[in-house]
């Protein structure tokens, strides 16, 4: 894994001549990870980097998050880009057209999982159980040190629910745990799909920016077909450049921006 400042005329050099697909992460890569997800609002600044990278007809963008379709739309605030919510499960492209990409049952599965884990966490302070329709996030960032374990056990308990495992699966993210349908969809194969959607979008190099356990799958998917990136030098990483925060991110979109512009 390389610091991507350390490699930037040789990047520069890559993007200089072909048209881009940027795809990206939200919490944690275009703004911080904040003690609760309404917190995380998006920095003008960001905004006004991501309208003008969309008015530049040489790079596509879309954002890949764990949020509800709905919620990372509602975040962003920008019409006309491409938006994955749910980890890739919802798809909405910029004209607006919808897609999903896991059966509608789940969603029935994941509200029976809610009502059950509602029951179990009620008792420690600070938990928040976020329901995104498809998934279900247990945030615990506010739970006492203590408490953790709690939270632990549950999780645990849940995993080892024969009726339930063979319908889940549970990532650890960053002080959360994601409950979504055991289903093979995720951030690498969405972005893959995104890239391969039409003939015209097969051309465009993708440049992934993305910070946690979600986006490795999008890493690995990209590794060889153009510029992976993880915000936070994270060793067992599959992406090949790391940024330090999200303020290294946007001055790197500001360049992308810049190169193709011809600046
Ligand atoms: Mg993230």
């Amino acid at each position: 894994m390389y610091y991507l400042f350390s490699h930037l005329d040789r990047i520069k050099d890559i993007i200089k001549n072909k048209p881009l697909f940027l795809l990206l992460d939200y919490d944690g890569t275009l703004t911080p990870i904040r003690k609760t997800p309404h917190a995380a609002i998006i920095h003008s600044e960001a905004k006004s980097i991501l309208r003008a990278i969309l008015k530049n007809e040489n790079i596509k963008l879309a954002i890949i998050s764990g949020r509800s379709l709905k919620d990372i739309k509602k975040i962003v605030g920008i019409k006309k880009i491409c938006y994955f919510g749910n980890h890739g499960f919802e798809f909405e492209d910029a004209s607006g057209k919808r897609t999903t990409f896991v059966p509608l049952y789940y969603k029935k599965i994941m509200a029976g999982i809610k009502s059950i884990l509602k029951k179990k966490i009620y008792s420690i302070k600070g938990v928040l159980l976020e329901d995104k329709g498809f998934t279900l996030s247990l945030h615990y960032r506010l739970v006492k040190a203590n408490d953790v374990r709690k939270v632990n056990d549950i999780l645990f308990w849940l995993f080892k629910e024969k009726r339930l495992k063979k319908n889940i699966q549970i990532n650890y993210g960053k002080k959360v745990f994601e409950i979504k349908p055991r289903f093979a969809w995720n951030k690498g194969k969405a972005a893959a799909y995104l890239l391969k959607r039409s003939k015209k979008e097969r051309g465009f190099m993708p440049i992934y920016i993305g910070d946690d356990i979600t986006d490795e799958d999008a890493f690995c998917a990209l590794k060889s077909k153009g510029i992976t990136v993880c915000v936070g030098k994270n060793k067992g990483s599959h992406a090949r450049y790391y940024l330090n925060d999200t303020g290294e991110v946007l001055k790197f979109l500001k360049i992308i921006l810049g190169v193709k512009r011809g600046q």
